[in-house]
């Protein structure tokens, strides 16, 4: 397939904190979750919550969880089912966060085109963070 697509997402400006980390600070990572709210839900209220709860209080980035709306997925191809539900194999157009530093400014950029493993759950009525239909990076 085509090659990761980068793409800048947002500028956190870090001049009214002192970040904790050149490359990697949490305060600033909050920041961008804060500033990012207003743009997504998942039309769940409790899922909604898992996930805000999440990006406020996960210590690292790659472990904290976002929405990602199904749109973002192409060439989603069955790869097989189990009594726990249907994986898949897709393709995500955005892609995962990752954060740059620039002067007093993080950026936060995703690259896109990335091959993931997708499952979709047989019992996401129950809701949980293991609940969760999961995105993770295929390797
Ligand atoms: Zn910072």
């Amino acid at each position: 397939m085509s090659k990761p697509v980068k793409r800048e997402e947002a500028y956190i400006d870090s001049g009214d904190h002192e970040c904790i980390d050149e490359k990697y600070c949490l305060t600033c990572v909050r920041k961008f979750f804060q500033e990012q709210s207003s743009y997504w839900t998942s039309d769940n209220l409790e899922i909604d919550k898992i996930i805000r709860e999440s990006q406020k209080g996960e210590q690292y980035l790659h472990k904290t969880l976002e929405w990602i709306s199904f749109e973002q997925f192409y060439d989603v191809r069955r790869i097989e089912e189990g009594a726990f539900g249907i994986v898949y194999s897709a393709y995500w157009r955005d892609g995962p966060l990752h954060i740059e530093q620039k002067d007093r400014f993080r950026i936060f950029y995703r690259e896109g085109h990335i091959k993931v493993i997708l499952k979709k759950l047989k019992k996401s009525q129950n809701i949980s963070v293991e609940f969760i239909n999961e995105a993770s990076i295929h390797h």
